[in-house]
């Protein structure tokens, strides 16, 4: 057991976790794994945060086909003097064949603006993602969208250049939720929803349409309410589809459905099963 409060909603996929970084929090990711199929966890979303992890990512977990893997430069790693090199990189991968060994890969991400760490890099950061959205889209790729104190650059960007893809751990209200649901994004919801603070993201997360709705949990960050403080990682994936159950006044089977059928459809991925492995 990774920890007493893990829980598993069969079926369910888990559409942004960092698997790679479990074990700085202490767990051994391979345990992780083989609990959440046990757990009858359906996929999980491996996510990198700069293009060099890819390979490494797909060596550690590559055998797993429970696991899909997307490739990425999360804001915080956009670094004056090195975006060059590490989109060229990312080219090199889709342009490739959008391969990793012989995987596909789902998305791009993370991608996106965060200037609550480094706002010193904001016009950096845009131009980046600019570039980042238009490889994506040249290989028909969703963008997974990472957006912390940038909100109205982020919103911007988005009616310029209209891309296909998630909002990643949604933290905003239900007004810019809306904004993002009129220009076709999907929207992915992860532990913070279940914070006591969170009565906007509660707001936001009545209010996504099925089709649109993602579920997520960002491990080893944002662990849910019930389970703060403790490493998160995907078998806490349940608390937060029982609370989006709770805020739609709906079966937490039926949040599954709805949002295993939207990972799917996005990333271009089957649901994982025990029978296949
Ligand atoms: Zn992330």
């Amino acid at each position: 057991m990774m920890d007493a409060a893990s829980r598993y909603m069969p079926g369910s996929i888990d559409s942004h976790a960092h698997l790679e970084l479990l074990s700085r929090r202490g767990l051994d990711a391979d345990s992780v794994l083989a609990e959440a199929k046990a757990g009858g966890i359906a996929g999980i979303i491996d996510v990198g945060v700069v293009p060099s992890d890819l390979e490494r990512r797909f060596a550690a977990f590559g055998g797993q086909g429970i696991v899909s893997f997307t490739s990425g430069l999360h804001p915080t790693s956009v670094t004056p003097g090195r975006v060059d090199e590490e989109l060229a990189l990312l080219a090199a991968t889709l342009d490739g064949g959008a391969t990793v060994g012989n995987r596909p890969v789902v998305a791009v991400g993370e991608v996106g603006l965060d200037y609550y760490h480094t706002g010193d890099h904001a016009r950096l950061q845009l131009e980046t993602l600019e570039r980042l959205a238009t490889l994506a889209s040249r290989h028909d790729l969703p963008l997974i969208l990472h957006n912390r104190a940038s909100e109205s650059d982020m919103l911007a960007f988005l009616r310029r250049v209209r891309p296909r893809g998630v909002m990643h751990c949604f933290s905003q209200d239900a007004e810019y939720c809306a904004g993002c649901l009129d220009l076709g994004l999907l929207i992915s919801f992860g532990g913070n929803l279940t914070y006591r603070s969170s009565d906007g993201i509660r707001a936001a997360a009545a209010m996504v349409p099925d089709d649109r709705l993602l579920v997520e949990t960002d491990s080893p960050y944002l662990s849910p309410q019930a389970v703060r403080g403790a490493a998160n990682h995907p078998g806490h994936l349940a608390y937060t589809v029982e609370a989006l159950a709770d805020l739609r006044g709906v079966s937490a089977e039926q949040v599954v459905r709805v949002t295993s059928a939207n990972a799917c459809a996005l990333f271009g991925i089957a649901p994982w099963s025990a029978d296949e492995a």
